[in-house]
Order: structure tokens, then sequence, then C-alpha cells
């Protein structure tokens, strides 16, 4: 399963989201095979589709895609020196597949700012440079090692230096990883080190009540959104009061509730989204007269891979994949109807999945 880290110093809203987002959340008794603590979040990804699948195969039981929220607490000035636990925190956001941001762009006198005043890209600031001194640590630790091995002619460990070298040289100047432009096949020889300034970020600008259905006319919004557009990152912004007083309410309530501020979704909804988008996520899914479910994969996944997702005996065995697309299906009506206009196709283990495939694999034990 997806997880997402949220980060934020004190004071910016994180536990009023993360409340929110427990509320919301789905109920842990149908979710076996999560394992949630305390800490963790766990809320269905918004898919209409799976609905509708519902009503035509009527299954026993449907399960939706999830997506995993952690509250990643205690990241402040001074966290990459262990300073309040922070290096704990640290190892906590390494384990995650994305990192939202809480920023604090409200106003508000009763609510001390650890820093005294309402600034988020100054925020972004403080927690990207405990970011980067940890990354920075890590790549120091690595290159000791790779150095070494390179020093004896090792092509492949020269290779890994200097790609370090390039990453340290980012890191030093403040810079996020991610801005180092690596390509991918330089990415991928540096994967394992799990960089934390490597995984996509989401900015949560929390705005005031009042501001939640035109968060735009907040001038520290608009700031956002420029400093993410160049870091290739994502800008949501939500009031997570409102997020906490939705999540209180029966869902035709909550519906009323949205409609009345004038806003189109749950931020919850936009958030999850936006870590699709980010992450270039889509949903295949699978139906039966047992089940329905959907599962997350990234776009581009291979139909074995795919299968894998679902169990790894079904990847290892794989033979074939019976795919219909989830529009032909719902244009045939039935599945008995699309098999006979030939619209379930026979897929190999090459097979590029596409968002709201049908998808039965048949493999081998
Ligand atoms: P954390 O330390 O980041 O977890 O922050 P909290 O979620 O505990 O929030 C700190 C304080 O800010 C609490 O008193 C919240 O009620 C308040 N707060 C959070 N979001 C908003 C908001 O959108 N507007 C206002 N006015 N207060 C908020």
């Amino acid at each position: 399963n997806l997880e997402v880290g949220i980060v934020g110093l004190p004071n910016v809203g994180k536990s009023t989201l993360f409340n929110a987002i427990t509320k919301a959340g789905a109920e842990a008794a149908n979710y076996p095979f999560c394992t949630i603590e305390p800490n963790v979040g766990v809320v269905e990804v918004p898919d209409h589709r799976i609905q509708v699948l519902t009503d035509m195969y009527k299954p026993k039981k449907t399960i939706p895609a999830v997506m995993r929220f952690v509250d990643i607490a205690g990241l402040v000035a001074g966290a990459s020196k262990g300073e309040g636990l922070g290096n704990k925190f640290l190892s906590h956001i390494r384990e995650t597949d994305a990192i939202a941001e809480v920023v604090r762009c409200f106003e508000d006198s009763n609510i001390t700012h650890v820093s005294g005043s309402i600034d988020p890209l100054r925020d972004i600031d403080i927690i990207n440079t405990e970011l980067c001194l940890a990354d920075i640590e890590t790549v120091q630790k690595r290159d000791d090692r790779i150095k070494k091995i390179a020093q004896c002619g090792d092509k492949e460990a020269k290779t890994e230096d200097a790609i370090l070298m390039k990453v340290l040289s980012c890191l030093e100047i403040g810079n996020p990883a991610r801005k180092a432009s690596l390509t991918k096949d330089e990415l991928d020889i540096i994967k394992d080190l799990n960089l934390l300034t490597l995984k996509p970020i989401i900015y949560i600008a929390n705005v005031a009540e009042d501001e939640a259905g035109h968060p735009n006319d907040n001038p520290y919004v608009k700031k956002l959104e420029t400093f993410a557009t160049e870091e290739g990152a994502k800008v949501v912004a939500v009031s997570a009061k409102i997020e906490a007083e939705i999540a209180e309410l029966p869902e035709d309530e909550a519906a009323m509730f949205l409609e009345e501020l004038n806003l189109p979704e749950a931020g919850l909804d936009k958030l999850i989204k936006a870590s699709y988008s980010l992450l270039g996520l889509i949903n295949f899914f699978t139906a039966g007269a047992d089940e329905v479910r959907a599962w997350t994969i990234v776009n581009g996944t291979k139909a074995q891979k795919a299968a894998g997702k679902i169990h790894s005996d079904i990847e290892r065995g794989f033979i074939r994949a019976e795919i219909v697309s989830y529009n032909d299906l719902i244009a045939c009506g039935s599945e008995t109807t699309a098999k006979e206009k030939g619209l379930v196709r026979l897929e190999g283990k090459e097979y590029i999945m596409r968002d709201g495939d049908v998808t039965y694999f048949r493999f081998n034990v």
C-alpha cells in the first residue's frame, strides 16, 4: 500500500489534519492486510468506478484502493542532529513513498508560530535544511565505502561515486536532491539510499476556515504555488479545521456542508488525487462474484508485475491476463457481452497496464 508521511513544523495544523484523516478513514476491520498503528490513518481512494463494478458484479465484498497516511511529528530545527528525537522521525520518513508537508498559511494571533510569524517559504526552508543534512550524512557514509572500491578500479563504483558527488554538491548548497537533475539510470543506481529529499513532495497549505472556498486569495498560497512549480512539487490548499468538521459529519451532511462552503470536494480527496498525480499512479480492478477490488500501480507497470500486487505466486506463475477496459465493460453491460463482442483481450506479461483495466490473471501454481 501506498504510504504518505505527513510532516511540518509544530503548530501548523498537522494533528488537526491527521485527526480528520483518521476519522474519515476506513474501518480498520475491513483492512486485515494493513497493519494500523496509532500514527497511521488509512483512507479509501475515491474512485466512482468501484461502485459501478459492485452494482454489476454484486460481489460478497468490495475493497477500494487505500492510501496510508503516517503522522510524522517532531520534525523541528536540529532534527538531523538528533535533537527532539528527530533522527527517529527522519527514519520514519525514509520508509514512505511521498511526503506531504503541512505549512501554515492561516493567521491566528492566539496560536503561536514556532518562528514567530507566518512565512511558509521560511518554514519549508527549515524542514528542507534538516532533510538535506540527513541526506548529506547518508550520501557521505555511502561514498566513504564506494570511493575505496572505486580506487581499486571498479567501474560501477566509479559511476556511483560520480553520482553521489553530484548529489552531494546539490545538497551542500541547501537544495533537495530532487533538484540535482539526475537521469533515470542515475536515480536507479542510488535508489536504495532512500534519500529523503528525492521523495516526491506535496505542500499542504493550511488556510483559515473562511478561505477554504477561495484559497488562491491567500497571498501565501500564491507564493507557495510558484515555489512548488519550480521544484516539480504540488500544492493542495485545505483548511485543516474544516476538514476536521467534515470528518465528523455523515456523508450527506458533509456534501451539503461542502456545497455551502463552495468547495467542489473535501480537502482529503484533493490530497489523494494530488498524490496519485504526483506519483503517477493508476488503478486497475479485479472483479468477480466473490470480490470487486481496486489495486494501485505506477503508470507504466507491466502485466506480470501488476499481478505481483495481488500475490507473488500469481506474478511467478503468470501465464496471461484477460483484460477488458472499464469503459468497454460498462458499455457492454456485462462481462459475457464484452466477451461476445471480442472486447476481452488476452495480454502477455509485457503488456503495459492501463487505468481502469478490469483484469483476470491466469497463472500456473
Ligand atoms: P501541529 O502541532 O502541527 O500538530 O498543530 P495542531 O493541529 O495541533 O494545530 C495547532 C493549533 O492550530 C490548534 O489549536 C488548532 O486548532 C489550530 N489550527 C489548525 N488548523 C487551523 C486553521 O485552519 N485555522 C485556525 N484558526 N486554527 C487552526
